[in-house]
């Protein structure tokens, strides 16, 4: 029999999800990766709005769950909308408790704000919109100064190593170097994957690391076809693109084309129509040659930079000033509801192995993402699955490396492709003939040398894929060829590596080709 080590749990990923499992955990010893320095690279830290609490007097948890289902459009799982709802309010006492200042009113009650499809005041937010920055810095603070976690920065996950299915190590690189991490387990915290699109509001390294690393230790996807796009990101030639909130639709401004028309104001609630609805009347106008701006001149005028102040000095670096300009605006990749399926603990379905935050798939979003509930998600999902570790033996099989080192090489130009690729052919509007396209391009570099490309190509395969098969249109997920939601369809969808390695025939998808360089 192997021998066994004694060995922390690792979590991969150092943004809310990661950080809450670390913290809750205490005083049992974690080791937390993060590529980046602390704080840095973390969707967490953009978050604007805030996060969803059933708190005020005429709220509750069943009407905050009932709002997460409506928007989950037919196949949230109902469960888990409840008891993540229910689990809100002391989540935000467990924030509070770590030292976030969320803003209150004057007679000391917490501030409650309104978000689209909430049905009541529901949003605690922080410093105005700087909610995630807030909620980080306490988070860092916390995590810093609690002995039992060990933060290692430079760090990126490249593999998980497994023993008999189970989960036993993780392999990272760090300055340039690969070492192996035995763990007594593993909880993958690593956020979305907007980087894998051409327009994203997302930090760059939110390419679906720690889908990809799940997928090839044998773990099942879920709903990987959807993708919530933002409609008004800022073209302001940055990439990730900075975001116009709603907050300035919701303040009068209006959308226009490079004609002047208001193509929008037809449509039922016209800009305030939701998300997915105002992000495919954008793409449509865009596909038909046409330049989009979100104009609050009229609205707002000179009092745009007091309203908006991030927005103004984000417009103004890109020489635009919106109290006389219109702001050019296109949807950007924006939130995945989709990731590695988990049960209501938090566990894949591969042993040892646990998903938290955005890279997981619990069913609470199905569809489409209900505001404010993502950061809520990471923390009470973090509560979770630290009890549900609780149990777990401190040691472990040695790990054996997983995967073969390969020389570091340019991989930019295939990058820029293959997120091209992505916001073409499996972004707002999909269709078969797009999505076969891309299936055959991704597929052929799912199996690239460079872990890089391949990884990439393999969550945008899985997400093409599950979109190719999935023929109607739902939530996030839109097909200008099945424009309607079908009853048939009112129901998740999963994947697994064996249903990707080797794909060339998929619906009749030509077999894998290389993709024009043109
Ligand atoms: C602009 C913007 C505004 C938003 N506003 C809101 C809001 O108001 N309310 C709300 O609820 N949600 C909001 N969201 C969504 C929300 O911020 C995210 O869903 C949430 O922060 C995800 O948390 P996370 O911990 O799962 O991921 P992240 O916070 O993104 O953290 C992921 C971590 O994993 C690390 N990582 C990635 N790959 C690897 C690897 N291979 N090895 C090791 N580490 C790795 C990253 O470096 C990072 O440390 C917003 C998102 C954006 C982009």
């Amino acid at each position: 029999m192997a021998a066994r080590i004694q060995a922390p749990i690792v979590i991969v990923g150092a943004g809310i999800a990661g950080l809450s499992v670390a913290l809750d955990l205490a005083p049992r010893p974690v080791v937390v990766l993060t590529p980046s320095p602390l704080g840095k690279g973390v969707a967490t830290g953009w978050a604007q709005g805030g996060i969803a609490a059933a708190i005020g007097e005429n709220d509750s948890p069943a009407l905050h769950a009932e709002d997460t289902l409506k928007a989950a459009a037919g196949i949230g799982d109902p469960t888990i909308a409840e008891r993540v709802a229910a689990a809100a309010p002391a989540a935000i006492e467990r924030l509070i408790a770590r030292g976030v200042a969320f803003d209150r009113k004057a007679d000391g009650s917490l501030a409650l704000g309104l978000e689209a499809a909430h049905c009541r005041n529901r949003i605690v937010h922080a410093g105005g919109d700087a909610t995630g920055a807030v909620v980080m810095a306490a988070l860092i603070e916390r995590a810093r100064g609690t002995p039992s976690i060990s933060l290692v920065e430079g760090a990126r996950a490249v593999a998980l190593c497994t023993t008999d299915g189970r989960v036993t190590g993780v392999e990272i690189e760090r300055d340039g170097r690969r070492s192996v991490l035995a763990a007594a387990a593993v909880v993958l915290a690593t956020g979305g994957a907007g980087g894998l699109y051409a327009n994203t509001t997302n930090p760059l390294g939110a390419v679906g690391a720690g889908i990809a690393l799940a997928a090839r230790a044998g773990a099942e996807l879920r709903d990987m076809e959807f993708v919530q796009f933002h409609p008004t990101a800022i073209v302001a030639g940055r990439d990730p693109m900075p975001l116009a909130s709603e907050a300035v639709r919701g303040e009068g401004a209006i959308l226009i084309n490079d004609r002047g028309e208001r193509f929008m104001a037809d449509v039922p609630g016209a800009e305030l129509a939701p998300r997915d609805v105002v992000a495919r009347d954008i793409a449509r106008e865009i596909a038909a040659g046409r330049t989009v701006f979100l104009d609050a001149r009229q609205a707002l005028g000179a009092k745009f930079a007091a309203r908006f102040p991030s927005v103004t000095a984000l417009c103004r670096e890109a020489g635009i000033d919106p109290s006389v300009d219109a702001i050019p605006v296109r949807p950007a990749a924006h939130y995945h509801m989709g990731g590695v399926a988990v049960d209501g603990r938090g566990r894949t379905t591969v042993a040892g192995l646990w998903a938290c935050g955005e890279v997981s798939a619990t069913g609470l979003h199905g569809a489409n993402r209900l505001a404010s509930n993502s950061l809520l998600e990471g923390i009470v999902y973090g509560r979770w699955i630290a009890e549900d570790l609780a149990g777990t033996p401190a040691d472990t099989v040695a790990p054996r490396p997983a995967i073969a080192t390969t020389a570091a090489s340019d991989t930019a130009n295939t990058l820029r492709e293959l997120r091209q690729l992505m916001t073409n052919h499996v972004g707002v509007v999909r269709d078969n003939d797009g999505l076969r396209d891309a299936i055959a391009h991704l597929a052929y570099d799912a199996g690239d040398p460079r872990p890089a490309i391949a990884d990439r190509a393999l969550v945008g395969l899985a997400i093409a894929v599950s979109a190719h098969r999935r023929v109607e249109s739902r939530g996030g997920h839109y097909r200008s060829d099945h424009p309607m939601a079908l009853d048939t369809w009112a129901k998740p969808s999963r994947i697994t590596l064996a249903d990707l390695t080797g794909i060339a025939e998929i619906g009749g998808c030509v077999a894998p080709r290389r993709r024009a360089t043109a």
